[in-house]
């Protein structure tokens, strides 16, 4: 029979794993017994609407078989076994789902010892076995097949017998060798130890022949004689770690069953174990992640919970139960009061899954505000990789869960230099200050540098530096917080004036009309208006949008969506008590052409202040040589 080839990528991480010497290899049989769990699971749910499954729900098992002289060691399912195309696809290639992320850590070549965590799939085999065959027939199938493969050369793939739908991975263990002692994998011992450790949740019975002893029936009472016998043992507990107590249920526990169950290798941050009971009693068992999934932010991430009805798994993924702004959470749900035999459509619309959904919600995020108040560190570490998530949240469907996320919101203070939350800022408002004052832009360094900002300073206020995208956003929904409105330092009067400046300012601009009209006609186009600041502080000038929308934004619109892009006028500010400003003033009566020049040049310092790009950089440097000669 013709062998055929691994694809390459698969051989090379075949090569690394089987020759990993850091290795746990024990890990092994928790991805065997998880395959065989899954593959048992999809038929139990095909069994739920289709009655020629013909199995009950308790005949399913998983049974290990040990060859002790010739050293093999088989792990069989009555799941829903493979068709000849599936083998070829799932056993001979790597790139599938939970592969995927280790395959990323791999090609960037971090710490090698991940494999150990990591779930790596049916290919751990290799890590123990010098040869595998899977012997598999697929449930509703007439015929059943062997794939057998060395690990290292391809594989082949043949007809083969099976009475009933399942799956056997037969594994022939490699000969001792001095580090390692692969025999112990038949050691009844040892398996018990790693069934209890890695699969005791695994909701079928995992069953395994053990030596007993027994004494003899015929022996005396005073003398008691003993004899062997064999029996067949269920060596996992059963009970999902979610129906156990959580008391008896150890972190370590809580965060193997994350990895293996989300195919994340790092720790969660937070774990959330909890009961309800109601008019609908659920049991749910939720995780923070630690970091994010390199799709987290964009369109391919779908969120959701695995959701089971008393311990069955009716759902992969459930959508409905998590809201888009705490999409981060991963874990599963389990509920009696959901019908096994209710179809998919009929449950996403189901009362209970409703009530499900919002006692979830409650619990994430008073568990996110426990967090935010008494671990804080802990809290700014999960905010800097799902804050984003919950600015969104914030501002989505017109601000529609607003009040379940404002409230987790952090944003970076200028005045107290670091990230505060809305109702801190509010609480440490200066006396006589009635806004809440933002800057947004996409540097916060170069934001407290703006010369409104510096102004703000000047009078004891507190601005927040926004350094989001999105951020700027979540003004406009919220409209106000803590009865106070938000007042964008870009774009809007700061309102730091009396009215007598407000008086003063504009007796000085009706003095100053001739000069402001001889700066407006020397920038042409380039600007829609120049007048006077009084936001300036010691800065000449600053660039401000005509109304209604920051550069910031226009930014952002151009970056999404190019086309339907518009550009924001721009206003040059001046101010008048500026030695350069003054002297801009001068040249233009005793030197025009000059003075133009100078007006050219506080527009384009505007510009760079603002962060907006300079239309001709090199006419810039030009204009500043020749000023300087
Ligand atoms: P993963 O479980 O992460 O998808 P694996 O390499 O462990 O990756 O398995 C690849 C695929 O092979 C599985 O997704 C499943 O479709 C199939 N498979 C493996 N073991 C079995 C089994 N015992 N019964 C049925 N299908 C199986």
């Amino acid at each position: 029979m013709r062998k055929k080839q691994f694809k390459a990528e698969s051989k090379r991480l075949l090569d690394l794993m089987i020759n990993s010497i850091y290795t746990n290899k024990e890990i092994f049989l928790r991805e065997i017994i998880s395959n065989a769990s899954d593959a048992i699971d999809k038929l139990a749910y095909t069994a739920l609407t289709d009655d020629k499954v013909g199995i009950s729900r308790d005949e399913f098992a998983i049974t290990i078989t040990r060859a002790k002289d010739a050293g093999i060691l088989t792990v069989s399912d009555n799941g829903i076994g493979m068709s000849r195309e599936e083998m070829e696809e799932n056993l001979g290639t790597i790139a599938k789902s939970g592969s995927l992320g280790f395959k990323q850590a791999m090609e960037k070549q971090e710490d090698i010892d991940i494999i150990g965590q990591f779930g790596v799939g049916f290919y751990s085999a290799f890590m123990v076995a010098s040869s595998v065959t899977v012997i598999s027939k697929k449930y509703g199938a007439d015929t059943a097949w062997r794939w057998t493969s060395d690990g290292t050369d391809g594989y082949t793939v043949e007809e083969a017998e099976r009475d009933y739908p399942g799956t056997d991975v037969i594994m022939t263990l490699k000969a001792d060798t001095e580090e390692d002692k692969f025999s112990e994998f038949l050691d009844e011992y040892k398996l018990r130890g790693l069934i209890r450790k890695y699969s005791d949740y695994i909701r079928y019975p995992i069953r395994m022949e053990v030596t007993k002893s027994r004494k003899k029936a015929d022996s005396p009472e005073d003398k008691p004689e003993y004899e062997s016998y064999a029996e067949e043992e269920t060596l996992n507990s059963m009970v999902p770690i979610w129906h156990r107590n959580k008391k008896d249920v150890s972190q370590e526990e809580y965060e193997s069953f994350y990895r293996e169950k989300f195919f994340d290798y790092n720790k969660p941050l937070r774990t959330v174990h909890f009961t309800t009971e109601g008019t609908v009693s659920f049991k749910a068992l939720l995780y923070i992640p630690g970091k994010a999934p390199f799709d987290f932010y964009s369109k391919d991430f779908k969120r959701g919970l695995q959701l089971y009805s008393s311990g069955v798994m009716i759902m992969e993924s459930c959508e409905e139960l998590l809201p888009e702004h705490f999409r981060f959470v991963r874990g599963v749900v389990d509920s009696q009061d959901l019908s096994l035999n209710i179809s998919r459509e009929m449950l996403q619309h189901s009362r209970q899954l409703t009530v499900i959904a919002r006692g979830i919600e409650k619990k994430i995020r008073s568990e996110l505000k426990t967090m935010l108040e008494k671990d804080r560190e802990e809290y700014e570490k999960f905010y800097a990789v799902f804050g984003r998530q919950l600015k969104y949240g914030a501002v989505a469907d017109y601000g529609a869960h607003k009040d379940a996320t404002q409230d987790l919101l952090l944003f970076y203070s200028h005045k107290q230099g670091k990230l505060v939350t809305l109702q801190e800022y509010v609480d440490a408002m200066a006396e006589g200050q009635e806004k809440i004052y933002f800057a947004p832009g996409e540097n916060t360094q170069r934001l407290a540098k703006l010369p409104q900002v510096k102004a703000l300073e000047n009078k004891g206020y507190d601005v927040l530096l926004f350094g989001d995208e999105v951020d700027e956003f979540i003004p406009q929904t919220l409209m106000t917080y803590s009865e106070k409105a938000f007042c964008n330092v870009t774009t809007e009067d700061l309102g730091l004036q009396t009215d007598e400046e407000k008086k003063a300012a504009e007796e000085k601009a009706e003095e100053l009309k001739g000069f402001l009209t001889f700066v407006k006609e020397s920038l042409g186009e380039q600007v829609k208006e120049v007048r006077l600041s009084a936001n300036l502080g010691d800065a000449p000038v600053c660039m401000t949008p005509d109304a209604g929308m920051s550069f910031e934004m226009e930014k952002y619109m151009k970056r999404v969506n190019p086309e339907m892009a518009f550009g924001v006028g721009r206003i040059l500010e001046l101010n008048p008590e500026h030695t350069a400003v003054r002297a801009l003033q001068k040249a233009m009566t005793e030197d025009p052409l000059k003075a133009k020049d100078y007006a050219q040049l506080l527009c384009c310092q505007a510009q760079l202040m603002a962060d907006l790009p300079l239309e001709d950089p090199i006419a810039y440097t030009e204009l500043v040589c020749k000023l300087m000669q």
